[in-house]
């Protein structure tokens, strides 16, 4: 078989196999005689298995599978059983044990990152999704966005938000569903209203666009090529439409149904179910427990220590924590303080950050190219000028050609927290981000809610939004005491919470720069250019490189280009294939 031009240069595979155990590894490795070599077509639980042997074992991967896996009648059985779909409980109990045994004699925690799952939580509400997302290392996320998906449908008459059944037995459950319903219906009612509105202020004749054939600009109007005018229009239409669920999404409350896709390892999704069968929220111990059951078709012995006895221990100590935190926090702080007056240019609060970043962050560029103790780089960094210290940082930011050139650790070592009071709407956003340390307050009304410019311009949209959020607040202030946990899905997104981060300035450079793009939304636009202006007026050297951080005011389609940008690329695959 002919080889990769590279495969010469790598060290030669010591692992020899005749014709017909190369033929029996082919299912399973993606090449037999090389020394880099990927896995294929085995069931998770294999792969973590013969991992963790494969620690304490002289061989090569691919003999060891021959020598110790492939002829083992629990592994064939369950191979053959995932390749013809025909489940027997008896192999998957056999090959389970295998799997236990080997795991437990080669492995330790760390094997259960060996092997990973992917599980989808449908129709759930966003405290759920959130909950979920709130987990970092180990897990991958992907969720129904509320700028493309609108959530103006019914199943079966109803609207889609969860139904949560303590507030359905609570002598409320009446106003519950009213509530609800009134949000949706006017979520629903209001969304061409937007649109039109934003089509009135935004005409598609005035606007430019580009012809992917022949690069020209042309205003709407002058568009004579009919293939180049229906492709405008369909990106026109698109900006405007998820421009309307951008705005309109602070009607949908915390209750509203969601998707959450999750690709995780072993170990973190064991975590994960730990954590929503501890939670004071009974939607997400059902989820849990649901959780743990598919998993266990896929990767059974690597969940299964979330809810045995172990796993149960750790659920009690999670709880008494929780439990204790709320009792200190009542102990130790006059809850009845007024909050403090809102001001919408801070959002974003810079509390605290570390006074001598600078100098970490030039130490540690320095210790890693050099032989010396770090104590030995700190003290020579303490002897040099503001200007060599910035200009060793610029060096080593270098020419950054795009967001993606990021500087590297050494600007892990400055450490900022940020207290953010923002909407729930672009907290769902901006919570996606794993590489901070985050912490929550629950979903209240007590902070107020934010409008927006456009909600204001239309009087039947601004009538129909106060009336909503007034609403809002009435009944979780009447749940509240009695149903702390359950009242928080009354609440809309267009009320605000407390999310308070930690950060290091390489993660800024990363969310900063992120999140003020131009197709972003406007609400944590504006959040994240003031995380940026508040580093920036008490360390501007440190962040004199984020040049991809995008200052300029919301445009006010803030879609457009982007879908502009992927109108050109339609247009120009369809010109390609026609070509
Ligand atoms: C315009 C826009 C639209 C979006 N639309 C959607 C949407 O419709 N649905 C949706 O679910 N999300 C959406 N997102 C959120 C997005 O999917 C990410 O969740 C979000 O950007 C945060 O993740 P991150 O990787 O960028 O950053 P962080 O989680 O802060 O991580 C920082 C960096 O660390 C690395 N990293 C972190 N964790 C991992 C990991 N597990 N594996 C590998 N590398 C890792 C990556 O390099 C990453 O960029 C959108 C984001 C933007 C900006």
């Amino acid at each position: 078989m002919s080889q990769p031009e590279f495969a010469t240069q790598l060290t030669p595979s010591s692992e020899t196999f005749s014709a017909k155990e190369s033929a029996r590894l082919a299912p399973y490795f993606s090449n037999a005689d090389r020394s880099v070599v990927a896995l294929m077509n085995l069931p998770e639980v294999v792969k973590g298995a013969l991992f963790s042997r494969y620690s304490r074992s002289a061989k090569g991967v691919r003999r060891l599978f021959l020598d110790e896996f492939l002829d083992r009648a629990e592994i064939i059985e369950p191979l053959n059983v995932f390749e013809t779909q025909d489940s027997t409980d008896t192999a998957r109990a056999q090959a389970e044990a295998f799997y236990a045994r080997v795991l437990s004699d080669y492995g330790d925690d760390s094997v259960g990152e060996l092997g990973g799952a992917h599980i989808a939580f449908q129709e759930v509400s966003q405290i759920a999704a959130k909950t979920i997302e709130d987990h970092r290392l180990g897990l991958s996320f992907l969720e129904k966005s509320s700028r493309y998906v609108p959530f103006d449908d019914k199943v079966n008459g109803q609207y889609r938000y969860y139904r949560d059944q303590t507030l359905g037995a609570s002598p409320y459950a009446a106003q519950v569903t009213q509530h609800l319903d009134g949000l949706f219906d006017a979520y629903t009612a209001l969304l061409p209203r937007m649109m039109q509105y934003l089509e009135e202020t935004h005409p598609i004749a005035d606007i430019e666009f580009e012809n992917a054939l022949t690069g020209a600009v042309e205003k709407f109007a002058r568009i004579d090529d009919a293939e180049f005018q229906r492709s405008a229009a369909f990106a026109y239409k698109q900006a405007v439409r998820a421009q309307a669920c951008d705005l309109l999404r602070c009607f949908l409350p915390l209750a509203t149904l969601t998707n959450v896709g999750v690709w995780g390892n072993g170990r973190a999704l064991e975590y994960l179910l730990l954590h929503l069968l501890a939670d004071p929220f009974a939607e997400n111990r059902l989820l849990g427990r649901a959780g743990a059951h598919e998993l266990a078709n896929v990767i059974g012995p690597f969940i299964k220590r979330a809810d045995d006895d172990r796993g149960k221990l750790l659920q009690a100590y999670l709880q008494t924590r929780r439990a204790t935190q709320t009792k200190l926090a009542r102990a130790f702080l006059d809850q009845t303080a007024p909050p403090v007056a809102h001001n919408p240019s801070a959002k974003a609060l810079l509390a605290r950050y570390d006074a001598d970043a600078m100098d970490a962050v030039v130490g540690a560029i320095l210790f890693s190219a050099s032989a010396l103790p770090k104590q030995t780089v700190a003290a020579r960094v303490q002897t040099l000028s503001a200007a060599q210290k910035e200009e060793i940082v610029r060096a080593y930011v270098g020419e950054r050609q795009n967001r993606r050139h990021k500087p590297g650790r050494a600007f892990e070592h400055a450490r900022y927290e940020f207290d953010l009071l923002i909407n729930i709407g672009e907290f769902r956003d901006l919570q996606r981000h794993r590489v901070v340390t985050p912490d929550r307050q629950a979903y209240t009304t007590a902070h107020g809610y934010d409008t927006s410019a456009q909600i204001e311009a239309v009087p039947a949209i601004r009538d129909a939004y106060h009336a909503a959020m007034a609403r809002a607040d009435r009944l979780y202030r009447a749940l509240a005491s009695d149903l702390p946990n359950e009242a928080q899905y009354v609440v809309p997104f267009g009320y605000r919470v407390r999310y308070n981060i930690e950060l290091n300035l390489r993660e800024l450079y990363h969310w900063c720069e992120l999140r003020t793009t131009e197709q972003g939304h406007p609400d944590y636009r504006l959040t994240s250019q003031q995380m940026y202006y508040a580093v920036r007026a008490v360390q501007p050297a440190l962040v004199a490189g984020m040049t991809f951080v995008n200052l300029e005011p919301n445009p006010p389609m803030s879609r457009l280009r982007a879908e502009m940008r992927s109108a050109k690329k339609r247009m120009s695959a369809n010109l390609t294939a026609r070509a």
